[in-house]
């Protein structure tokens, strides 16, 4: 058969293909197969080599015009199909304009970080500078440096995790005091927010893993007033309203005189709530003038220097603003909770 009719056969062919086709997905099948690199039109081309030397141009031109004749009859028909089924597609379907918009969720900081970050905001307003001390510690920094003697009882007060008799994951963050005194001198004026762990039972009240933040001021005449003072103004700050306070003495080793702070139940004023348990008050922090030991310790003359201290549970703080009753909500991740402090 000569080239000639190979080329009517094929473009016959072809012609019967393309009419059978209806949509754009087998039409991409069929130009691959008539245009691809193993096509006839391929073949067509080989066989051209073997025709006689006059005959080529023109076989040549022929073999051409058909491969743009198919090219033009794909494209034509690519767009006829294309627009027939997008137009079947936008008859099917409808939007329905009554239907709810879907909202986008938007990240935000969990309730404990924003308190964090509240409380480092005011202090650093007050003129506090933020330190943050290492999670695990050594027996040094969370006990002997602070004035707790070896087998006092007073390390059974806060349960701890130990990993080796010498390493521990710290019980509270007043593990930054010598830290900071070995590698600075006063005037020192810091806080330190950390996670804390503590092997407790978990209740509505106490938890494994909770956050604290400790302050720190070490200067000369740093005196009893100044913590009063400077607790009064910040729990102003943290509740929004004008706090009385209270002390209540009080033993922790790193301090003396050691004493526990109330403030005037915000809930109830006084007069007796759930939130304060009929008390008239809540308990907020820990706090005292820091012991001369444990200023010797960290190479600061007592002599010439004093500081107070304070620690307090920043969950408490946020339970205690917001009358949340169960600690336990914070580590649940029910985005319900959650939610509600953004
Ligand atoms: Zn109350």
């Amino acid at each position: 058969m000569g080239l000639q009719s190979k080329i009517r056969d094929l473009k016959e062919a072809f012609d019967q293909e393309i009419s059978e086709i209806d949509h754009t997905k087998e039409l991409e099948v069929l130009r691959i197969k008539y245009l691809g690199k193993k096509s006839p039109i391929q073949a067509l081309m080989q066989e051209l080599r073997d025709c006689l030397p006059d005959q080529r141009p023109e076989m040549g031109k022929l073999i051409n015009t058909l491969k743009e004749q198919l090219s033009a009859e794909i494209d034509s028909q690519f767009h006829t199909l294309r627009e027939r089924e997008l137009s079947q597609r936008l008859a099917q379907e409808r939007v329905d304009v009554t239907l709810p918009g879907r909202s986008s969720f938007m990240g935000r900081n969990h309730p404990l970080t924003q308190m964090v970050d509240e409380v480092v905001e005011i202090l650093i307003g007050m003129g506090f500078s933020v330190q943050y001390s290492p999670e695990i510690e050594t027996e040094y920094y969370n006990y002997g440096g602070l004035n707790y003697p070896p087998d006092h009882p007073a390390r059974d007060m806060q349960d701890t995790f130990y990993i080796t008799p010498d390493i521990l994951l710290r019980s509270h963050t007043t593990s930054i005091q010598q830290h900071i005194m070995e590698n600075s001198s006063p005037p020192i004026r810091i806080l330190s927010p950390g996670k804390c762990y503590r092997n407790e039972t978990i209740t509505s009240r106490s938890h494994v893993f909770f956050h604290q933040i400790d302050v720190l001021y070490i200067d000369r005449d740093v005196t009893f007033s100044d913590l009063l003072a400077t607790k009064e103004e910040f729990y102003t700050k943290i509740f929004r309203q004008k706090i009385e306070l209270r002390v209540r003495p009080s033993y922790f080793p790193f301090v003396e005189p050691g004493m526990e702070v109330d403030i005037r139940c915000t809930s109830c004023a006084g007069s007796g709530c759930q939130l304060c348990k009929h008390t008239g008050w809540l308990e907020v922090c820990g706090a005292g003038m820091v012991h001369p030991e444990v200023l010797k310790a960290g190479g600061v003359d007592p002599e010439i220097y004093s500081g107070y201290a304070w620690g307090g549970g920043v969950e408490r703080l946020f339970m205690l603003r917001h009358g949340i009753s169960d600690i336990r909500l914070f580590t649940e991740n029910d985005s319900r909770f959650l939610s509600q402090f953004s």
